[in-house]
């Protein structure tokens, strides 16, 4: 173990790749560069109120360090460490649909990659740490209910199993930071924070669209090199050349990756809410914990993001659309790597497969069902995904308590649909229509189960292991918020605890597996956000 001020670094996103020849922190273009070297900015009073124990383990951190003031200094961008070498990434991207150009790291700062004891490597980096050459019109800083929420949120997804950046700390600096929470004229003071985030790398699409775009072939090549020869090394040829080829099946993995992604995504809940290209990982995490939120009603055309509100482009059911959407572009970038575009168009048309396929085995494990069935299973999971919207669902509820019912030949069906009503929020408004749509599906559900042969004990096994019971509801992280505001942050470090085992239901933990509460249905941060954080 080690301390981390003292923890070893090969920093080789700088060294492999252009560096910005100027030093200059301000916001300009930094044409052929992959970033430029920049400096956190010190803070009032740094004081770190949140820590994931796990993410300490994975560094090879001493968990002693954590209470020292060298571990405040360096996770809040007020020291750094020997052998760190602090850059900030360009990059470009698509943002709702549209090419914005040059973006770039504007509040992130890589401290520089870790080699933990035990040899792999891990990227750390400051989210709020002050401004870089890509902070456009911006501050650089982050508010403390963003941070608790990209903090909070990374490591439950980690826990869920789905793929995501992680967060090692979350820490106030102590100084204010001005914001206008849903961009009406309003702005107000809050505190601000940092969080430590952590990811074998933080390349998004958007690092090979921006030197594409620009005709920067040299820049293009480089990145894409790196990326496939420190990441994708099986792909490497013998030769140790990588040509048209090699760029193809890089891609199809991100493809592939993608569409694993985005089925997890949908199997929990979770919508991001800005999946703009600079915002979607080449490794296939999820990253960038902005407007994000839970589908607590099953609502396919609900988006979090107030941003976002007319178009609704990256509400729920429009995440797969909008992965392939944005997985074609990252195509367009790497284009001129491979001179022809039919191989590349392969690749992408794999998508749909890839994620029908992903998409069918989740739902089947979502339902318990030991096989899938096209055809016939699809329908049935259809009919069920349009009874959720007839009368407003808790989606997550809903899937525990299905585990719940008993399938067996003798129970009748009234019965059956007993545990169910628990997911309803307002059963009255549950009509006969409803209630006979769902007695006809769960009796096809039971005639399903039965030709399976299997029984509800292995069927709740595979559905409980599919859904959780506990997921970063958005009016959980509210009261977290809430709390932590007032002092208090007691409350981030208990809903962490919640997390960290999110599919196994525990007595007294009831209050974090429960209905959106009437105050959150349209409370800011629960119901709505915005890009303002
Ligand atoms: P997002 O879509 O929120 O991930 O951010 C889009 C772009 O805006 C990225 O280049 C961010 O680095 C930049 N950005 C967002 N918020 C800030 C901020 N407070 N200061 C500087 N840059 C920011
Ligand atoms: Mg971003």
């Amino acid at each position: 173990m080690t301390s981390l001020v003292d923890a070893r670094f090969d920093n080789r996103f700088c060294s492999r790749l252009a560096a910005d020849p100027s030093d200059v922190n301000r916001p300009r273009q930094v044409p052929g560069a992959a970033f430029s070297r920049v400096v956190p900015t010190p803070t009032g009073a740094p004081e770190v109120i949140a820590l994931a124990d796990e993410v300490v383990d994975l560094l090879g951190i001493d968990p002693s360090d954590t209470t020292s003031d060298s571990f405040r200094d360096l996770v809040t961008g007020n020291a750094v460490a020997p052998g760190m070498d602090p850059f900030a990434m360009r990059y470009g991207g698509h943002q709702f649909g549209n090419w914005a150009g040059q973006l770039g790291d504007g509040r992130a700062i890589n401290l520089g990659e870790m080699v933990t004891p035990d040899g792999s490597r891990q990227t750390l980096q400051l989210k709020g740490a002050g401004r870089t050459p890509y902070s456009r019109s911006a501050d650089g800083l982050a508010v403390l209910r963003s941070s608790i929420r990209e903090f909070l949120c990374s490591e439950a997804m980690h826990h869920l199993g789905v793929p995501t950046t992680r967060a090692l700390s979350l820490a106030l600096t102590g100084d204010q930071v001005m914001r206008d929470l849903l961009y009406d004229g309003h702005p107000a003071l809050e505190p601000g924070a940092v969080v430590c985030r952590v990811a074998p790398t933080f390349i998004r699409f958007g690092n090979f669209e921006l030197p594409a775009s620009l005709g920067e072939l040299d820049g293009l090549r480089a990145i894409t090199e790196f990326t496939i020869r420190e990441y994708f090394a099986d792909l490497v040829p013998e030769s140790g050349e990588i040509d048209a080829d090699t760029v193809v099946a890089f891609y199809r993995r991100v493809v592939e990756s993608t569409a694993d992604l985005i089925v997890h995504w949908q199997r929990v809940g979770f919508v991001h809410g800005v999946m703009n290209t600079d915002n979607l990982s080449i490794l296939g995490l999820t990253i960038d914990y902005g407007p994000y939120g839970w589908l607590e009603d099953y609502d396919p055309d609900w988006t979090p993001n107030t941003t976002d509100r007319h178009g609704r482009r990256y509400r729920f059911g429009n995440q797969p659309g909008i992965g392939q959407w944005n997985l074609a572009q990252l195509g367009n970038a790497l284009h001129p790597l491979v001179g022809e575009a039919d191989p590349l168009q392969e690749a992408i048309d794999a998508y749909v497969d890839r994620f029908r396929n992903g998409y069918g085995d989740m739902v089947r494990a979502k339902l318990g069902l030991q096989t899938w069935d096209v055809d016939d299973d699809e329908s049935l999971a259809i009919e069920l995904f349009d009874l959720l919207r007839m009368v407003e669902t808790d989606m997550t509820i809903l899937f525990r308590r299905l585990a719940d019912v008993r399938l067996d030949d003798t129970a009748e069906t009234e019965a059956r649909f007993a545990p169910l009503v628990d997911a309803f929020y307002d059963p009255d408004t549950v009509g006969d229509d409803v209630r006979n749509r769902w007695h006809r599906w769960l009796d096809n559900y039971a005639a399903r189960t039965r030709s399976e042969g299997t029984g509800d004990g292995l069927r709740a096994e595979t559905m409980n292991a599919a859904n959780p019971i506990y997921v970063m509801r958005n009016w959980l992280a509210q009261e977290a918020i809430d709390a932590s505001t007032a002092g208090d942050h007691s409350k981030v470090a208990e809903l962490l605890d919640v997390m960290r085992d999110p599919y196994t239901e525990r007595p007294g933990l009831e209050h974090y597996a429960s209905k959106r509460p009437d105050w959150a249905r349209t409370r800011v941060g629960c119901s709505m956000l915005s890009c303002s954080s």
